[in-house]
């Protein structure tokens, strides 16, 4: 199969679906890979690592989409690159069509097919696509937090770990999902005190069992959230209610019982926040402070480390590339339960529930 793997135009995204050791798989595999001259830069990749694992570099994206009959990416197309995509081209990125009616109808009419990483699923639930990004965020929430928990951003002055005769920062976490769990982890590991709070007992018990001894885990209430904030230097937001908008777990007004300087770091910021108070924010310009507590809610977190973030995409991505590369995606899907559930667009059909219901659209 003819693969091409263009840049990223979307501003800030320095990401590259495939890394050099992919394109070695592919090709491997009997595939060609087509791609755009400086696609992988961003991450760290130079052209040259990809000439030597097989790809055919190209100038420009018109000639990586023209000739691919699947084009593997990072984020979703967007407005320049419509005219690109070719009637019966497979496309696999990242699209979050259910919040956007423009691109979902551009797709729609462009006869591709189009699959999502976010829908691909497992029997047991879990979104593998999704994963690896929450776990990047989880562990940068803690890194943002203690940077801007730092006098000069209007931060308590502390230091997560304290040191030897001074307490360690408390940090609580909202969700023990993946981003609660992650976060948790590295939290303990710089010496903070830590509590993990979540709705499912299961979870919490779960994570009793994974996670250091300095990280306590508490049922998440109202009453319990408020007795919590009282005391925390960094707050961070990582619940999760699928398919809704995250719960005001804070509200406008308890930011009055918190600490001046304490920090909240609400990475729940793509699905709403869980902080009343959480507004989308840049890396260009990440913080706010309201009530004297900073708010880090960057909805974009993994971009601030394309490296690791390009990484730990691509080892989740690659194996699915792969399986649609071997078998086209008609029988990969057939193959693979999780696979068919990423299924959006087929020649101007939806295929996704979700998305179907957000438009109004036949499914
Ligand atoms: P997850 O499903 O693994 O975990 C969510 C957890 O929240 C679950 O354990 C759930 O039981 C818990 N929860 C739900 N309601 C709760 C409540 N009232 N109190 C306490 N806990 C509650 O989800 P995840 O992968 O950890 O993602 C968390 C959020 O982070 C999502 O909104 C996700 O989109 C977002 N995210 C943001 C970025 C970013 O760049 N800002 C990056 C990755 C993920």
């Amino acid at each position: 199969m003819k693969i091409g793997v263009p840049k990223e135009i979307k501003p800030n995204e320095n990401r590259v679906s495939v890394v050099p050791s992919g394109v070695a798989a592919l090709v491997s595999a009997g595939h060609t890979v087509t791609m755009e001259s400086g696609a992988g830069v961003g991450a760290g990749f130079e052209d040259s690592l990809y000439q030597t694992a097989g790809a055919q570099l190209v100038e420009g994206p018109e000639p990586v989409w023209a000739s691919a009959d699947m084009i593997v990416k990072v984020k979703e197309p967007i407005e320049p690159e419509w005219s690109l995509i070719r009637p019966g081209q497979t496309l696999f990125t990242y699209f979050h069509f259910a919040a956007n009616r423009p691109l979902t109808e551009a797709h729609l009419a462009s006869g591709a097919t189009c699959i999502a990483y976010e829908t691909v699923q497992l029997a047991s639930g879990e979104l593998p696509l999704l994963t690896p990004m929450s776990e990047v965020a989880g562990r940068l929430a803690v890194q943002e937090g203690a940077h801007y928990l730092e006098k000069l951003y209007g931060g308590r002055g502390m230091l997560l770990g304290g040191v030897p005769g001074v307490l360690p920062a408390k940090v609580l976490i909202l969700g023990g999902g993946v981003v609660g769990t992650q976060a948790a982890k590295m939290a303990a590991g710089l010496g903070a005190q830590v509590t993990v709070m979540d709705l499912s007992l299961e979870r919490l018990r779960q994570l009793s069992d994974i996670l250091p001894a300095n990280v306590q885990l508490l049922f998440s209430s109202r009453h319990a959230i408020l007795e919590q904030i009282r005391t925390a230097d960094l707050v961070i937001g990582g619940v999760l209610v699928t398919g809704a908008a995250a719960p005001k777990l804070i509200r406008a007004e308890d930011l009055k019982l918190m600490q001046a300087g304490a920090v909240i770091v609400d990475v729940a910021v793509d699905q709403g926040g869980c902080v009343e108070t959480t507004h989308p924010t840049t890396h260009a310009d990440p913080i706010y402070v309201i009530d004297n507590v900073v708010h880090y809610a960057v909805a974009n977190m993994p971009g601030a480390v394309p490296r690791t973030s390009t990484l730990a995409l691509t080892n989740a991505t690659l194996p699915y590339a792969l399986q649609l590369a071997n078998k086209g995606w008609q029988q990969a899907l057939r193959e693979n339960s999780a696979l068919l559930k990423g299924l959006n667009i087929v020649a101007g059909n939806v295929t996704c529930q979700g998305i179907a219901d957000a438009f109004g659209f036949n499914y």
